[in-house]
C-alpha cells in the first residue's frame, strides 16, 4: 500500500479542538500512516507559540538558574490540551520529567525541542499510534548537516511494521549525542525526511493556509492560488520570502521525486498546492507562476577597464567577502563591471569597510561604489523561457509604474528574472508585476 507522510504545523496543534480535527483528517485516509508534528502554535494573534515560551524558559534558566515561572505557561498549555481531548495520559508526570531534564541539560536546543516532543506524545496517544522519538532516529553530522544515510535507514527501521506512528518534528541527535534542533520552522524538514525514508507516495504538509499564493496577500489584493508548482520554482519563491514551507524541506523529497501537497487543516476540502518534481510537472499555462521579494540588500559595484581579460579578477573580489565570512546572493556582471549583492544584515559598517579596502588592494578598481536599501523582486515561472516578450512585459510594467530599476539578473536558469529597486518602491513594484501577469 502506498504511504502518505503528514506533517501538521503549530496552528494544527494549538488546542484540543483542532487536534480532534487533525485526527479526523488522518482517519479519513488509511494511507495517512506516518505523522510528524510541530509544537502548539498561536490560538489567537496575541498568543505566544509554545516554542517561544520554551526559549524564554531557557533564558530564565540561564539568568536565574531556575525555570519554574516560565515553564508554568508551557505546563498550562499542555495540561489544557490533554484535558480537552479527555486523554488518559499522565501529562503531569511527563511535564515534571521534562522540566527536570531541561534544568539538567541546560541546553537551548534541548529546551526548544520539548514543544514538539510533548505534542507528539499527546497526538500518539490520541491516535493510538506508536511514538517514535526523533532523538533516536534523526542524526546530524559533526558539521551540523543531516547525516542522511544513517537517518533514512534508522527512520525506516523504526517505522517498519507500525500501523501508525507519530514523530516530533524540529529536532534530532547531534554528533555529540545531544538533542539538536533544525532552524526555526524545521518540522517541515523532519516531515520531508520521514517521507524520503519510507518512500512515501506524497508528503502532505498541513498548515493554516490553502497553499501558496502567486503574491504576498499583504501587498496585492486577494492574489491567485497556485495549484501546481515545481520544486525549482518553489525554491526561488521561498528563498525570496514566500514562506509557507521551510525552504530546506524541499531537498530530502526532491531527490526521491516525492511530491509535496500543501493542505489547510481548517479547510481540508481545499485542493491546496502541489509541489512537483520536474518529471511530473506540467506547466499550468500561465507564463508566470509567482512573484516574491525581499528588502534590505546592499550592492557593491565594481568597474575596471579590461576586467574580462584579467585572470582571477572575480576570484580575488569574492575572496574579500569570503575572508569576512559574508555570503554573496547574486553577481550580475558586464564586460568591465560586476556587482555583488549581499544581504545588508551581513554587513555591519566595520565589515563593509574592511571588504572595500581588501577589494581596492586586490584589484585596484576604477570605480567602487556601494548602494544600500535595495529590494530584490523575483518573477518566477517555467513558462517564461518559452514565451516571447515576457521580459518586455515585465520591464514595461515596472516603467509604467514609474519605478527606476537599479539592477537586473536573469540568472542562467531562465526560470526567473530578478530586479533590484529601492526599498521604497518594493510594494509598488510587486503590485505592478502582479497585475501585468495575473489580472
Ligand atoms: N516549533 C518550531 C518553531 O516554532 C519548529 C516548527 O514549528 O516547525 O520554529
Amino acid at each position: 500500500m502506498s504511504v502518505k507522510v503528514c506533517k501538521f504545523g503549530g496552528t494544527s496543534m494549538a488546542d484540543g479542538a483542532v487536534i480532534k480535527s487533525v485526527k479526523n483528517i488522518i482517519d479519513s485516509d488509511a494511507h495517512r500512516k506516518y505523522i510528524v508534528v510541530s509544537a502548539p502554535g498561536k490560538r489567537y494573534s496575541a498568543d505566544i507559540k509554545v516554542t517561544d515560551l520554551l526559549y524564554k524558559c531557557h533564558e530564565q534558566l540561564m539568568s536565574e538558574g531556575d525555570l519554574k515561572t516560565s515553564f508554568s505557561a508551557v505546563r498550562a498549555r499542555f495540561e489544557a490540551i490533554v484535558k480537552e481531548l479527555g486523554l488518559d495520559l499522565d501529562i503531569k508526570a511527563i511535564l515534571d520529567e521534562t522540566e527536570e531534564r531541561i534544568a539538567r541539560e541546560c541546553s537551548e536546543d534541548f529546551t526548544a525541542s520539548r514543544g514538539e516532543y510533548l505534542s507528539a506524545r499527546i497526538v500518539a496517544e490520541e491516535l493510538g499510534a506508536k511514538f517514535v522519538d526523533a532523538e533516536q532516529v534523526i542524526f546530524f553530522k559533526e558539521n551540523g548537516k543531516l547525516d542522511g544515510e544513517k537517518t533514512y535507514a534508522t527512520v525506516a527501521a523504526a517505522l517498519n511494521g507500525a500501523q501508525r506512528a507519530v514523530m516530533p518534528g524540529f529536532y534530532g541527535c547531534g554528533a555529540d549525542g545531544k538533542v539538536k534542533t533544525f532552524s526555526r520552522g524545521g518540522s517541515d524538514i523532519s516531515g520531508a525526511i520521514v517521507a524520503r525514508a519510507v518512500s512515501a507516495s506524497v508528503y502532505e504538509n498541513w498548515t493554516d493556509v490553502s497553499g501558496f499564493l502567486a503574491c504576498d496577500p499583504r501587498i496585492a489584493d486577494s492574489p491567485r492560488q497556485i495549484k501546481r508548482i515545481s520544486y525549482k520554482e518553489l525554491r526561488e519563491l521561498s528563498y525570496m520570502g514566500a514562506n509557507v514551507l521551510h525552504s530546506d524541506s524541499i531537498f530530502p523529497v526532491r531527490r526521491a521525486n516525492i511530491p509535496i501537497q500543501i493542505k489547510n487543516t481548517f479547510r481540508p476540502q481545499d485542493e491546496g498546492t502541489a509541489i512537483l518534481p520536474s518529471s511530473r510537472y506540467t506547466p499550468s499555462g500561465s507564463v508566470v507562476t509567482g512573484v516574491a521579494g525581499k528588502k534590505n540588500f546592499t550592492v557593491i559595484f565594481i568597474e575596471k577597464s579590461h576586467m574580462n581579460a584579467e585572470v582571477g579578477f572575480i576570484g580575488k573580489v569574492l575572496n574579500a567577502l569570503t575572508c569576512e565570512g559574508v555570503p554573496v546572493e547574486h553577481i550580475p556582471s558586464g564586460i568591465d563591471t560586476m556587482s555583488l549583492v549581499v544581504e545588508s544584515c551581513r554587513l555591519p559598517e566595520d565589515k563593509l569597510e574592511r571588504i572595500l579596502e581588501e577589494i581596492r588592494n586586490a584589484v585596484e578598481p576604477d570605480v567602487l561604489r556601494v548602494t544600500e536599501n535595495i529590494a530584490l523582486i523575483a518573477t518566477v515561472g517555467h513558462g517564461m523561457s518559452s514565451s516571447v516578450g515576457t521580459s518586455a512585459r515585465l520591464f514595461k510594467a515596472i516603467a509604467d509604474a514609474d519605478i527606476n530599476i537599479k539592477m537586473i539578473d536573469q540568472g542562467s536558469s531562465e526560470l526567473n528574472i530578478i530586479v533590484g529597486v529601492h526599498n521604497d518602491d518594493y510594494e509598488k513594484c510587486i503590485r505592478a508585476i502582479y497585475s501585468e501577469f495575473f489580472k
